[in-house]
């Protein structure tokens, strides 16, 4: 395999429910951190940081872990 990327970069390719933060064409809004995301389910996003930034893990629709499955 080839490594095109640099030491710390996400290929995009890798990107979903669990890395991504905007996913969609939900609004999104800022968190603490800076990072855009557009997870409903974030409360005051302003105060905490996002999932990448030790904050709580985002949680996306119909992913959500309480629905089991
Ligand atoms: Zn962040
Ligand atoms: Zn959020």
């Amino acid at each position: 395999m080839t490594s095109a990327l640099s030491k710390g970069e996400t290929p995009v390719i890798q990107l979903d429910y669990k890395t991504a933060l905007v996913i969609g064409s939900r609004p999104s809004h800022t968190h603490a951190c800076g990072c855009q995301c557009n997870s409903p389910y974030c409360e005051e996003p302003l105060n905490i940081p996002c999932q990448n930034h030790s904050g709580p893990p985002r949680i996306q629709v119909g992913y959500e872990p309480w629905k089991g499955r």
